[in-house]
């Protein structure tokens, strides 16, 4: 196919043949035997992927962001303070969803666009909440690698120090999970969430949300019914606990096709191995960002100690700009622009999270050389291959 090209993007990613295959099987009831026990199943494996053995697993028509909503409208009540540690723009929409539900939100930031706030920063607010009535945070979120600057937090030493607090721990692993290590309840993580077209490897469309122990207790003791329809786990758990039983259920009609396809996609990360998953994921990681430093170009991370390793996002070098992801698109490979407002149009994003393998990055290294060379800049054609294929000897 001569003008296939490699989408390397943060989301949606490239998906396996086997995933776009149950994507394009004739539809089944949703209330069929087969789909029944494969959701079943599905729900099962999220419980195996997030390692949240004791976890109730929620899986919906919707995006990632609907996954925040649905963590949000089912914990918070009104007045409830909230901590959100903010490493970029999804940190910010955590911030706007917990104030539509009523709570009373703090942020802790980053000093500077590409880092993360210090544990003792985030130990002092929540040693000292500047709510208006002084009362304690109820809850606190974590963006486990925000896809606008590519910074990755420590999810295990802030989620121990939530603990400490005896606040809820709630994880935005849309960018992370089944990329990025998480262990949702060794780590004493409440809520995970993602979506299915990251490193879970689904087309767009499917909202997952893994609630543990402590948070289906804040669920179940709210005092105030919740108060969006669609999110509602009062709807939603009899929906899950009835597929899981292999009983049909209904409330609204689940998307069968993402669902078979979910369950495709969740049999390969399991065949793989979270083990080798996140070691897969860290090797091209180090990979990338080695070319990306051999080409000459910084990157939005302060550190290697911040940086994801699910996504890569350079600062364009001196005199180039946007226009180079058009010719690197002409070379075969799709990338991203920024989306920091504040940084926007200075760096770009390329996805490697998923399916992703070693052949895949050398081509988006060997597409962006080409890029810039078309645009004059000088770089000698090979350099940020070279740094690549040592990284990944290394
Ligand atoms: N959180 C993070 C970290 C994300 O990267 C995204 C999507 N880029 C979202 C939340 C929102 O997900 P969606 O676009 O699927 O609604």
């Amino acid at each position: 196919m001569k003008d296939r090209q490699l989408l390397m993007i943060p989301g949606p990613i490239e998906f396996a043949p086997e995933v776009l295959r149950a994507m394009g099987m004739p539809t089944t009831s949703h209330v069929a035997p087969n789909f029944v026990e494969v959701f079943g199943t599905a729900l099962e494996r999220l419980r195996e992927v997030f390692l949240a053995p004791e976890a109730q697993p929620f899986v919906v028509a919707g995006s990632g962001t609907l996954a925040m909503d649905m963590a949000a409208a089912n914990l918070i009540e009104p007045g409830d303070a909230a901590l959100v540690v903010n490493t970029g723009v999804f940190g910010d929409r955590f911030g706007e969803i917990l104030q539509r539900y009523g709570a009373e939100v703090t942020h802790v930031r980053a000093p500077v666009i590409g880092d993360t706030p210090s544990l003792d920063e985030v130990r002092t607010a929540l040693e000292t909440p500047s709510t208006s009535s002084g009362q304690g945070y109820k809850m606190m979120t974590i963006t486990q690698v925000d896809t606008s600057t590519a910074v990755a937090t420590d999810v295990k030493a802030l989620a121990a120090l939530g603990r400490e607090h005896d606040v809820l721990v709630v994880v935005d692993g849309v960018c992370s999970v089944a990329g990025e290590e998480l262990r949702q309840e060794a780590w004493g993580v409440d809520l995970a969430l993602t979506a299915s077209q990251k490193a879970i490897g689904v087309p767009p469309g499917l909202a997952l949300v893994v609630a543990g122990p402590r948070a289906m207790e804040a669920f179940r003791s709210r005092k105030s019914p919740v108060v969006s329809y669609y999110a509602d786990w009062t709807k939603w758990l009899p929906i899950m606990e009835a597929y899981e039983a292999r009983q049909p259920s209904y409330f609204g009609t689940p998307p069968v096709n993402l669902i078979w396809a979910l369950n495709v996609s969740l049999e390969q990360i399991l065949e793989e191995g979270m083990e080798a998953r996140f070691e897969r994921h860290r090797r091209i990681s180090k990979a990338v960002k080695a070319a990306i430093a051999a080409l000459g170009m910084a990157q939005v991370p302060v550190s290697a100690k911040v940086a994801a390793n699910t996504l890569t996002a350079p600062y364009f070098p001196d005199g180039v700009e946007r226009s180079v992801l058009g010719h690197i698109k002409e070379a075969g490979v799709i990338l991203a622009g920024g989306l920091h407002p504040e940084i926007r149009s200075r760096y770009f994003r390329i996805g490697h999270m998923g399916v992703v393998n070693t052949s895949d990055i050398l081509a988006v290294i060997g597409a962006i050389e080409r890029g810039l060379a078309e645009i004059g800049y000088g770089v000698d054609a090979g350099t940020g291959l070279a740094a690549a294929q040592e990284a990944l000897a290394a």
